[in-house]
């Protein structure tokens, strides 16, 4: 998988702390923002739950080579723009399959055997002037497409809380990692604390991880 950052608000940082000065200021002329008020004006609405500001700052990425598996948990965050690679308009071939890394050490022969088999009877559905679109009907779910997703701070830092948690499957955690990173490297501020719920505070799972102090020192240098 491959996860770029194809486009984003300008300034984020500041274009979200300009609109919660924005609030709470009598005049725009007034407002004037260096790095320490951003950090201050941010760090006071985030912890304070006044999320709305971060829905001025837009991140737009490209992820390719990502399984069907985990882009249907990736669109069931509603808060988001989607563009799926269609199955219907493009043919399906050898190279397009995701292999979990458990598959890939222990049963890689049975998953390939698998694969090739659903890949032979795809071809011959469409060799019996089936259409792609019913023909993938065949196809298993590690298939894999490019998605471009657009999120706004608000909803990607909810996304992040909820799929960099080791909770999460391995491969929509494997993206929204890197997302973080990348969403990260442009708004340090408004991400500095961005994780699994952990990172802010006490976890709500019944049976927390052992190794938290380990996961708070990840996305800390994140
Ligand atoms: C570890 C894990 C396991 C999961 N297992 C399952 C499973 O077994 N089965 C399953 O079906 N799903 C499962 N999910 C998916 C989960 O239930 C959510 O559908 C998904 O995470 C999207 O998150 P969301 O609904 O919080 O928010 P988003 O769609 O990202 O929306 C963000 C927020 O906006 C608000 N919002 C959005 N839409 C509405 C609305 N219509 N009404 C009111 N408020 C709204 C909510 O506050 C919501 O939290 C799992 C998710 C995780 C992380």
């Amino acid at each position: 998988m491959k996860v770029s950052l194809l486009e984003y608000t300008p300034n984020p940082d500041k274009t979200a702390a300009f609109a919660a000065r924005v609030c709470y200021s009598s005049s725009v002329e007034n407002i004037n923002l260096d790095r320490e008020k951003t950090r201050n004006i941010l760090r006071r609405v985030i912890k304070s739950g006044h999320h709305s500001v971060l829905e001025h700052v837009n991140f737009t990425f490209l992820i390719e080579g990502i399984s069907r598996v985990a882009t249907h948990q990736l669109v069931r965050h509603r808060i988001a723009s989607y563009s799926q690679q269609s199955h219907r308009y493009t043919k399906i071939t050898r190279e397009s399959f995701v292999v979990p890394p458990s598959i890939e050490e222990k049963a890689k022969e049975l998953f390939d055997k698998y694969i090739d088999e659903a890949l032979g009877v795809y071809e011959r559905l469409i060799g019996l002037g089936i259409k792609k679109e019913d023909a993938r009907f065949i196809i298993p779910q590690a298939v894999s497409s490019n998605i471009v997703v657009t999120m706004n701070a608000r909803e990607l830092l909810h996304f992040f809380t909820l799929r960099t948690c080791v909770r999460a499957q391995w491969e929509i955690r494997q993206c929204a990692v890197e997302m973080l990173k990348l969403a990260k490297s442009k708004a340090p501020i408004i991400f500095e604390n961005a994780g699994p719920a952990c990172v802010r505070g006490r976890c709500p799972e019944e049976h927390p991880c052992e190794n938290i102090r380990e996961i708070r020192e990840f996305f800390k240098q994140l």
